[in-house]
């Protein structure tokens, strides 16, 4: 349970962090909150040779509100989104989603965007951030671009953030009506087994396949005023089976929690 050995260096802004990204290339891990980093160097499952804690980088812990939408820096931990008085007024989904992950040391020390960018498909954010539509800024050699939330997730442990970039903020709308985050949670971690969240007409589903995903068919039941909604909630969807849930249960697991998100952020409407 002891890492490989590897350098450390605590970059003092983004350029400079981007500066160590670039020189080191593949030798070199971002390290944020440490809380999925960590366990795996200790694993040797990562082995990197230059660690850049970007952990106490100022200018990327923050929740605040641009131009009608709320920004949120990729460094804001769990507990700040589950404490936040402003999320709890304008975006209540967010300090819901945060307080259902792990326990509080998890939530003191991990990041938004560290869990966002780890893409665990057992990880609590995306099914938020899918919900929400968020828009996701990411810092690279060749300046800042936007990507849709819906882009984001690429595959199991993969996302739209490439080598030599850092996930820089995330931007969601106001939206303090109709949502509800509804979990099944693995005992021990706290991860989700199954994970539904919903945003107004958006759902997004964690944990239930190698990539968090919007509930199309549901969202096309829901519009059709159809009550069977949430049945459809793994259409289209290769279903992961596991020693925690086999792919039956996780099924049913999904249509569950999605029916009994789908009520309750119809009862917060
Ligand atoms: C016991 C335990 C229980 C947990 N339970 C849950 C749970 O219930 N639900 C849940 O969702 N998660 C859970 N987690 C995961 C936890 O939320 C992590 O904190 C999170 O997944 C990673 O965030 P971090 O800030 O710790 O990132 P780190 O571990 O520091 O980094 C993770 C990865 O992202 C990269 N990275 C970090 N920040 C950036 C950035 N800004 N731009 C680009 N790349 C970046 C790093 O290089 C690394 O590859 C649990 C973890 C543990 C150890």
């Amino acid at each position: 349970m002891i890492p490989a050995p590897f350098d450390y260096a605590r970059p003092a802004t983004l350029d400079e962090a981007l500066g160590l990204l670039a020189k080191h290339g593949d030798d070199a891990k971002l390290l944020a909150g440490g809380h999925s980093l960590l366990p795996a160097m200790k694993l040797r499952l990562a082995q990197p040779k230059m660690v850049i804690d970007i952990g106490r980088l100022p200018d990327l812990r923050y929740i605040r509100r641009e131009a009608g939408r709320l920004a949120i820096g990729a460094l804001t931990t769990h507990y700040d989104l589950e404490s936040s008085a402003e999320l709890k007024q304008s975006c209540p989904l967010l300090p819901e989603v945060a307080a259902s992950i792990g326990d509080v040391q998890i939530r003191n020390r991990g990041t938004i965007g560290g869990s966002l960018v780890h893409a665990d498909p057992a990880a609590d954010w995306p099914a938020a951030i899918l919900a929400l539509d968020a828009e996701m800024e990411i810092a690279g050699p060749q300046g800042r671009r936007t990507v849709k939330a819906g882009e984001f997730f690429v595959d199991i442990l993969q996302t739209a953030v490439g080598p030599g970039e850092i996930l820089t903020a995330i931007r969601v709308p106001q939206t303090s009506a109709r949502v509800a985050y509804e979990k099944f949670a693995q005992k021990a971690s706290g991860f989700a087994i199954c994970g539904v969240a919903v945003a107004e007409n958006r759902v997004g589903i964690t944990g239930v396949a190698a990539k968090a995903y919007r509930a199309v068919a549901v969202e096309q039941a829901l519009a059709a005023g159809r009550t069977d909604a949430a049945d459809r909630a793994v259409d289209g969807v290769d279903v992961l089976g596991d020693i925690h849930a086999s792919s039956e249960f996780r099924a049913h697991l999904a249509r569950v929690h999605t029916r009994r998100a789908l009520e309750r952020a119809s009862k917060r409407a």
